[in-house]
C-alpha cells in the first residue's frame, strides 16, 4: 500500500530525529511498528503470493496444481479440502505443511494464516458464493473459478463481502492471459479489419458416456446445463470480441435426445446475443456433441480460432493467413497475472464484475429459453 505524504513526512521527521540521536539507541515502539508494516508491505512485494486451492476435483488437480509449480508471482501453499484421503498425496507431492491443510469446517481458521495470501474456489458452481464470502471474511484475495456463481444475486453478494473486507476478487477466466483469444480481443475491438458484422461462438463437449450422476448434471449444484459450464466461454469470447456487453438475446432449448442424462439441466441450448447497432453474435452448446469455435466476419476481413477454448492445440486464422502464437501453458498465466494485481491491489483484468456482468447475461439466455425465445433485455 502507497503511504500518503502526512504519513511520509511524519515518518522522514522521525527518522531525523532518530538519525540525529547518537548510535545504540532503542528504537521507540511507533517507528518499529512503521518498520516492522513497512517489512511486511515489502515482504509482500518481494514474495511469491501463497494460494490455497479449495476443492482437489480434477481442475485442481490436472490442471491448477501442476501449473503452481511454474508460476513465478506465486506458489501452491496450502489446500481446503473435505475429503481426508486426499491430503497425504498432496502433502507429499507439493511439500505442504500440516500447519496449511484446512477442511471446510475449519476453513475459516485460514485468517490466521500468514502462508496464505490468496484462496482460489474449485468447488462445483453453486459453492462458489459461500466459499468466497468465507475467504473474503478472511481478508484473503480470491480467485473464483468460472461461472461466478449459480444466479444473479450469489454473485452480487460475493462482490459485496469482498469490497466491505478489502480484499480483491478474481474470476478463473483463463483465456483473457492466451495469446490467441488476446488477438481476437484486439483484431475484434481495435477494428483491424473494420467494424465486426457478426460473430459465431460454439462450445460444445460430449459428456453423454460419462456418469450420469455428477454434479455438472444436478442443477442445484450447477445452476444449468452446458450453458454454465461451456456456454459460458461462448458468450465470453463474443463479449470480448465486441469488447462491450450485449444488450439483449433471445434463446432456445435444443433437442433432448438422452432424457436418461439430461432430465434436470439442459441437453443443449442455442442462443443469439443483439449488441448495440444490431451486431449479432450466434451461439450454442450442447453437453452431447463436440464444437469448439470463435469466429468473426468483419467489413473487411474475417478470423476464426478452433479449437478457441480448449486448454491446448488452438488454431487460428484470419483473413490474411494463420495466426501463428506459441500455445502456453494458461492457467501459469493466468494465475501469475492475477497474483501481480493482487501485489499491487489493482483490480484484475478479470475481476468479479465481470463475473456478475457474465452472470446477468446467462440468465437472460435462461430466462429467453424458458419463455421459448422471447427476446430478453439487458441490463448492466
Ligand atoms: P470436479 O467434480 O472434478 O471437482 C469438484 C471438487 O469439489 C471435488 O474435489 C469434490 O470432492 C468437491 N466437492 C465439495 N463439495 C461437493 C459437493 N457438494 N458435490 C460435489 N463435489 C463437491 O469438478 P472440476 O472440474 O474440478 O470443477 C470445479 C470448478 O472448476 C467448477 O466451477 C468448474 O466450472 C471449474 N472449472 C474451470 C475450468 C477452467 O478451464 N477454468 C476447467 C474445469 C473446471
Amino acid at each position: 500500500m502507497e503511504e500518503n505524504n502526512s504519513q511520509s513526512v511524519q515518518r522522514r521527521k522521525f527518522i531525523k530525529g532518530v538519525t540525529l540521536g547518537v548510535g545504540g539507541i532503542m528504537l521507540s515502539a511507533p517507528f518499529m511498528s512503521l518498520m516492522s508494516s513497512r517489512a511486511a508491505g515489502r515482504k509482500k512485494q518481494d514474495k511469491k503470493l501463497g494460494i490455497a486451492l479449495v476443492g482437489l476435483g480434477g481442475y485442481s488437480t490436472h490442471q491448477l496444481a501442476p501449473a503452481l509449480q511454474e508460476t513465478e508471482n506465486c506458489y501452491l501453499a496450502g489446500i481446503v479440502t473435505g475429503t481426508p484421503s486426499k491430503v497425504d498425496d498432496w502433502k507429499r507431492k507439493y511439500n505442504i505443511p500440516d500447519k496449511n491443510v484446512y477442511n471446510y469446517e475449519n476453513f475459516d481458521e485460514i485468517a490466521n494464516n500468514d502462508d496464505i495470501d490468496i484462496i482460489y474456489v474449485v468447488l462445483p458452481n453453486a459453492l462458489h458464493a459461500e466459499y468466497v464470502i468465507r475467504a473474503a471474511k478472511a481478508k484473503k484475495d480470491v480467485i473464483c473459478e468460472k461461472p461466478m456463481a449459480t444466479n444473479v444475486e450469489d454473485a452480487q453478494r460475493m462482490l459485496e463481502a469482498c469490497n466491505e473486507n478489502g480484499v480483491q476478487l478474481a474470476i478463473g477466466y483463463r483465456l483473457h492471459f492466451e495469446p490467441f483469444n488476446k488477438r481476437v480481443m484486439e483484431l475484434g475491438q481495435q477494428q483491424v479489419f473494420g467494424k465486426v458484422e457478426s460473430i459465431t461462438a460454439n462450445n460444445s463437449s460430449d459428456m453423454t458416456s460419462e456418469k450420469p450422476n455428477i454434479w455438472r448434471l444436478d442443477k442445484k449444484l450447477a445452476g444449468g446445463g452446458p450453458l454454465m459450464d461451456l456456454g459460458i466461454y461462448a458468450v465470453q469470447g463474443a463479449v470480448y470480441t465486441m469488447g462491450k456487453p450485449p444488450v439483449a438475446v433471445t434463446a432456445n432449448y435444443g433437442e433432448v435426445t438422452k432424457p436418461l442424462v439430461f432430465h434436470d439441466v439442459e441437453q443443449s441450448i442455442n442462443w443469439e446475443l443483439e449488441f448495440e447497432e444490431g451486431i449479432k453474435a450466434k451461439s450454442n452448446s450442447s453437453y452431447a456433441e463436440d464444437q469448439n469455435e470463435l469466429s468473426a466476419e468483419a467489413e473487411d476481413g474475417w478470423w476464426k480460432v478452433s479449437p478457441a477454448y480448449a486448454y491446448e492445440g488452438k488454431k487460428g486464422e484470419t483473413s490474411e493467413g494463420k495466426m501463428d502464437y506459441p500455445n502456453i501453458y494458461e492457467q501459469v498465466k493466468q494465475m501469475d497475472g492475477q497474483a501481480e494485481s493482487f501485489r499491487k491491489n489493482e483490480k484484475s483484468i478479470v475481476p468479479g464484475e465481470m463475473g456478475l456482468r457474465d452472470m446477468k447475461i446467462l440468465m437472460a439466455i435462461y430466462e429467453s429459453a424458458e419463455a421459448g425465445g422471447k427476446r430478453v433485455e439487458i441490463h448492466n
